[in-house]
């Protein structure tokens, strides 16, 4: 909770595996690091580090421009996705892991590449328990009144450590080139999992009303159970009792992607509509 930093740094940090001419220009550029934000960026503690722009992503822009590897120096938490949207991405106590189609997890490759994400470091500023959530509209709303005490126009990353009674998460099959809008994608490739009484971990992030253009405002959520076995983008879930920590994170730093598609997308448009699809359930 140190100073706001908002920073848009295509840094060269990001490209160590393209080796081109871009790099090389990239390099040029920062090799004094004192003046790339992104590095001096890289030690605090207390700033949401996003990959890209979720309207990116849902434009169909799911090449990877970060690695695993880089991304674990920018946080310890999580969530995003896969070169292609070869599932859902989350982070947790410092590993990447990747939940697949069929809903399973595994430990993501240091290698793989990341076409949009938000992490941070968390230490948790504040625990408190949560009772009797009946469903994920209802987490959301005791959520937001918990925002609205603490200040809505930071940042807030969340782990909600509990037995779930319901969990209902989703994931997608890999996209391949060309690739479609990611409502389109989803609409014929996303796959949906429910599990009973499942004990794990939902990683949360809340983005203020002003980070329309550039993620999802409100609440994002993904989940990894406690054994590692499966998990997924939170479709909707229910809990007798959970714990819930919060992180405040008043600092943002986004780094956009020098990937073939990014340069030329045109996001003027307003897409809330498009991401509301593509982050709830069909029917909402
Ligand atoms: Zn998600």
């Amino acid at each position: 909770m140190k100073k706001a930093i908002f920073s848009a740094a295509a840094a060269a940090l990001l490209l160590t595996g393209c080796g081109n001419s871009t790099e090389d220009k990239l390099k040029d550029k920062y090799k004094e690091p004192d003046r790339s934000p992104a590095i001096d960026i890289t030690a605090d503690k207390e700033t949401v580090y996003q990959i890209s722009l979720l309207q990116g992503l849902t434009l169909g822009d799911y090449y990877g421009s970060v690695t695993v590897a880089e991304l674990k120096g920018k946080g310890d938490i999580g969530i995003g996705t896969f070169e292609g949207v070869n599932g859902e991405l989350i982070m947790l106590d410092g590993e990447v892991y990747r939940a697949t189609s069929e809903g399973t997890i595994e430990v993501a490759p240091d290698d793989e590449t990341i076409p949009f994400a938000n992490v941070t470091f968390f230490n948790s500023d504040e625990k408190k328990k949560i009772n009797d959530v009946t469903d994920i509209n209802n987490l959301k709303e005791r959520l937001d009144k918990k925002v609205e005490s603490l200040g809505k126009n930071r940042f807030y990353f969340i782990r909600i450590d509990g037995t779930f009674k319901k969990m209902h998460a989703r994931s997608e099959l890999k996209q391949e080139e060309p690739y479609k809008p990611l409502a389109e994608a989803l609409a014929t490739d996303q796959r949906e999992f429910q599990w009973e009484d499942i004990k794990g971990t939902v990683v949360g992030l809340y983005c203020p009303e002003y980070m329309k253009d550039l993620n999802a405002v409100g609440w994002h959520f993904h989940f990894i159970s406690d054994d590692r076995n499966v998990g997924g983008h939170v479709l909707d879930l229910s809990a007798d009792t959970a714990d819930v920590s919060f992180d405040y994170t008043d600092g943002f730093n986004i780094l956009l992607p020098e990937t073939q598609m990014f340069p030329t997308l045109d996001l003027t448009k307003d897409q809330s509509e498009d991401i509301n699809k593509v982050e709830t359930q069909n029917e909402e």
